[in-house]
């Protein structure tokens, strides 16, 4: 029987394609970046056609490194970056515009139109998002009225719309199923995630033809079979498509988060907190957001979700622009010189402030410093700043949903030891960093693994997951508090300052 199974990670910045084994363990990897378009201040693009073509070469590359048979494989898992959004001709499959990127802020006017419009706590209360722009309904709604054409072919069942992972289904099934999972649905502002479907009144209100988008389908199930005529796939034709999440959700998962109040948080360029919510949305928890995080065999769980804008991007900083390091490790090195920040915090409000503070107009500051402040203080203050801030999204996590007792990590920048014991100190719990970091894809593949009988059940996922090194709290939890309020003061301090 085939035991293996490949999950296509189709991010930001490339296209992966990782082969597991049926111990969760990574057989072989393929990796092709693309290119980023920035047509103007604020707006990111992709070209449609460079997913396929970097995900369906990383899928060859993956597969022959593996050195397996065709028969071998069991099934294909998807996980994507969430909420970008393609319009395509359901006839030729060409995209009719580029991808506009989840980062795109063309539609923030139309998002505060929106909101001044009142119609913020409806969609709060039917998708559990905020009205934003990072959200695909507003980017599809401007391809149809800036694409000459678009809303009257969209309207005659001429268009398509997908998010990444629908695109992919879409193309490798050669254009026969259309189909969204639920974890993306749910980031396009027109999905009720109390129903599982599509919002009738939201499609209107956005002015959406329904007609247009895709088949909502749980996340571990088989939506169709390869079938694409593109020589790179032909190892993989006839295989199912069997799992797919949204990136953040399969992070979820692969981390082993399977029971209501457990919470993970990826360390990457910005930070992602995700925290199991069990099998009903969470009311009241109106500084974060509600999502679907699965629906796997029936049963439907959802989840908490928080982010902080800049993270590792601040180490970046460091490097890039006040040259004090020369690659991100050294930040851990130069940290380590100072035994504390000796009164000194970086806010890294680069372009606000996310979850739970939600302050667009915040700005980064550096604050306490003296004569005595040095580069290493400024490092350790980095390193800091971004604890302190996923510690607010748990501190708000806690608040909404009841006392969390460990904290699941990934990302690159959770490598850093001293970021993950500093962490562990402020926040008072456990940090739990697993041996395969690579968990957004475990997830997807799990999910895909569940559906073509490679696992059978979902707590399965735990025995693929072995933590690599645990952070207890060292620091004493009134220095703790201490600290932490002075963290407070800097927010406060660099909040409501952009004009
Ligand atoms: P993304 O997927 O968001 O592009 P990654 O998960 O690859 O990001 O993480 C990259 C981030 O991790 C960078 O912003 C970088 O500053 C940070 N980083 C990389 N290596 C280290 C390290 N050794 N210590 C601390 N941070 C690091």
């Amino acid at each position: 029987m085939s035991k293996y199974v490949i999950a296509l990670d189709q991010g930001t910045t490339s296209s992966r394609a990782i082969i597991f084994d049926e111990k969760g363990e990574i057989v072989s990897v393929g990796q092709k970046p693309f290119e980023q378009i920035y047509p103007k201040a604020g707006w990111v693009e992709h070209d449609p056609m460079d997913y396929l073509d970097t995900e369906f070469s990383a899928m060859e590359r993956a597969f022959l490194k593996s050195g397996l048979a065709p028969a071998d494989i069991a099934g294909i898992g998807i996980t994507n970056q969430r909420e970008t959004t393609i319009v395509w001709d359901r006839e030729t499959g060409k995209p009719v515009y580029n991808a506009i990127v989840w980062q795109c802020r063309r539609t923030a006017k139309l998002c505060d139109a929106l909101t001044e419009k009142g119609y913020g706590q409806l969609v709060k209360d039917k998708t559990g998002l905020l009205i934003d722009a990072y959200f695909s309904g507003t980017k599809i709604a401007w391809i149809l009225d800036n694409v000459p054409g678009a809303r009257r072919r969209a309207e005659a069942g001429e268009l398509l719309f997908g998010t990444v992972e629908t695109w992919l289904i879409w193309n490798l099934t050669g254009g026969k199923v259309h189909v969204t999972d639920y974890s993306n649905a749910s980031r396009t502002m027109l999905f009720n995630i109390h129903k599982l479907d599509w919002d009738e009144e939201l499609c209107a209100l956005l002015d959406i033809p329904m007609g247009m988008l895709p088949r909502p389908v749980g996340n571990s199930e088989i939506y169709g079979y390869v079938d694409s005529r593109d020589e790179r796939l032909s190892a993989f034709r006839g295989v199912p498509i069997c799992g797919s999440l949204g990136d953040q959700q399969a992070a979820l998962l692969g981390q082993g988060c399977i029971e209501k109040g457990q919470v993970k948080n990826t360390y990457g360029t910005g930070c992602f907190t995700l925290m199991n919510a069990g099998d009903a949305p969470l009311a009241g928890a109106d500084k974060l957001l509600n999502t679907v995080a699965w629906s796997i065999g029936g049963q439907t769980v959802f989840a908490l979700e928080g982010s902080v804008f800049n993270a590792g991007s601040s180490i970046q900083w460091l490097r890039d622009e006040l040259k004090i390091i020369d690659s991100a490790a050294e930040v851990n090195t130069l940290a380590a010189e100072v035994p504390d920040n000796g009164g000194v915090y970086l806010v890294s409000a680069f372009t606000g402030l996310g979850a739970p503070h939600w302050d667009m107009y915040a700005r980064g500051l550096i604050i306490g410093i003296t004569r005595g402040t040095t580069r290493a203080h400024i490092a350790r203050a980095c390193i800091e700043g971004i604890c302190y801030q996923v510690n607010d999204l748990l501190t708000a996590m806690d608040e909404a949903a009841g006392t969390i007792l460990d904290l699941k990590v990934d990302g690159g920048a959770s490598v850093s030891d001293i970021m993950m014991q500093f962490q562990s100190d402020i926040s008072g719990i456990p940090i739990d960093r697993p041996a395969v970091v690579e968990t957004t894809a475990l997830g997807a593949a799990f999910a895909a693994g569940l559906a073509c009988g490679v696992w059978e059940k979902l707590s399965d996922i735990l025995a693929l997951r072995t933590s690599e090194r645990v952070f207890t709290p060292q620091m004493d939890p009134g220095e703790a508090r201490r600290l932490t309020a002075g963290w407070e003061k800097a927010v406060k301090r660099a909040e409501n300052w952009a004009e």
